[in-house]
């Protein structure tokens, strides 16, 4: 049976040349990169190399650049380790209802510490309204973590526009940005971001590190205490391999950067409008433009989406349901719900994210699999039935 993956907003296989610059790293070149001897001014270099392409890739400078253990660390340092530093100011934070949970759990968190949250609603394509954000800042409002690009529907925030409030306002702004990076340009030089949060396995790496941009001046605390690794920032022995893996996935994505876009892209558009050619009552989530190249989100309504996905996994096709990444539960996705959707629609949601593997055969594999699964379990859907009897 042919298999398909198109699931790389969960995540991604290593690319072979992540792979290839970090296995030095495992036995010959093992050294502690805060050793003063040989073994760890070797590492060092590396280590900053590595720093320096993880910077290039977004335009900051490498000092700006920290590592860290995977995007839901950078998450909950970029909010507790902000939250705890501005106690003077005040106990306030804003986010979106769309946010992974690596944001929504750690402000849950927050909430229990005494901290007031705002969670501010979207538009029914997932986008957050600039004036709601201006109305919800006050003069306690320490953070406002609004994420760059949605894992679900791959909706793409006005990232540039909320910088610019939280500027005006003087209030800290974080993004989430471990959907963006690496699949849609980002100059830091130019977006009026404070921290950056981004992690590696989306990007061909393994699993298990990620990294943080902290502009120049940003106050926070950090997260996990020890040493002095990491500018103070994050102590613990740096994991040197995924260190040079990250850098070397994120010096590709740079040099491909065009290429990527343009194939996955037309990868994507290619399965869009097959789908939407041969199914009828389908609905698009997320924003028509606004969107990351690779990700397609839609609801194939009367089909229970867990069923839809199992039908799929039958034929060796990998894609996932607004609520797969919770463990296995059921419930409708929260962040297609939160653009104003019915339960109806949210539980038929599915979400195609393509990579770079993909191919045009592997689209057609689905665009010949999917209808015909669709036609079979609406053909045992009661509300389908009523709908539209004369299909069954
Ligand atoms: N933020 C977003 C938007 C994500 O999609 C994910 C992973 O799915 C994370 C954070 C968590 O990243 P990690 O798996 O590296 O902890």
């Amino acid at each position: 049976m042919r298999r398909v993956y198109m699931d790389h907003n969960a995540t991604t296989p290593v690319h072979p040349e992540v792979l290839e610059a970090m296995m030095p790293f495992f036995q010959d070149q093992f050294g502690n990169a805060s050793s003063i001897h040989w073994a760890g001014r070797e590492v060092k270099k590396y280590l900053d190399e590595a720093r320096e392409n993880v910077a290039a890739l977004m335009n900051a400078d490498p000092q700006e650049i920290i590592f860290t253990g995977c995007g839901t660390e950078s998450d909950n340092m970029a909010i507790k380790g902000v939250g705890s530093t501005h106690l003077d100011k005040g106990r306030h934070i804003i986010t979106s209802k769309v946010e992974h949970h690596a944001v929504l759990h750690t402000c849950q968190f927050m909430e229990g510490l005494g901290y007031q949250i705002t969670y501010l609603s979207v538009d029914r394509e997932g986008l957050i309204d600039l004036e709601d954000l201006r109305r919800s800042i006050r003069p306690d409002t320490v953070l406002v973590t609004i994420m760059f690009a949605n894992n679900e529907t791959g909706t793409i925030m006005p990232v540039q526009e909320i910088g610019e409030v939280c500027r005006e306002k003087g209030v800290i702004f974080h993004t989430d940005a471990v959907q963006a990076v690496g699949k849609i340009p980002i100059d830091l030089k130019k977006l009026p971001v404070d921290i950056l949060s981004l992690s590696g396995h989306k990007l061909n790496t393994p699993k298990g590190i990620g990294a943080q941009f902290i502009r120049k001046g940003t106050k926070l605390s950090p997260l996990i205490h020890g040493g002095a690794q990491e500018r103070n920032r994050r102590a613990g022995t740096e994991n040197i391999p995924y260190i040079i893996g990250l850098g070397k996935a994120c010096e590709i994505a740079k040099r491909d950067s065009q290429k990527r876009h343009e194939y996955l892209r037309s990868m994507r558009d290619r399965l869009q409008e097959g789908l939407l050619r041969a199914i009828p009552h389908v609905e698009l989530n997320g924003h028509p433009t606004r969107r990351l190249p690779n990700t397609l989100n839609a609801s194939f309504l009367y089909v229970e989406g867990e069923s839809l996905l199992l039908n799929m996994d039958l034929e060796g096709i990998a894609v996932s349901s607004g609520s797969a990444c919770s463990s296995g539960s059921a419930d409708a996705s929260h962040v297609i719900l939160a653009m104003g959707k019915s339960p109806l629609v949210a539980q038929s949601a599915i979400r195609f994210s393509l990579g770079l593997t993909n191919t045009a055969e592997d689209v057609d594999y689905v665009l010949e699999a999917v209808p015909r699964i669709i036609d079979r379990l609406r053909a045992i859907s009661p509300l389908y039935q009523k709908v539209s009897p004369s299909r069954v």
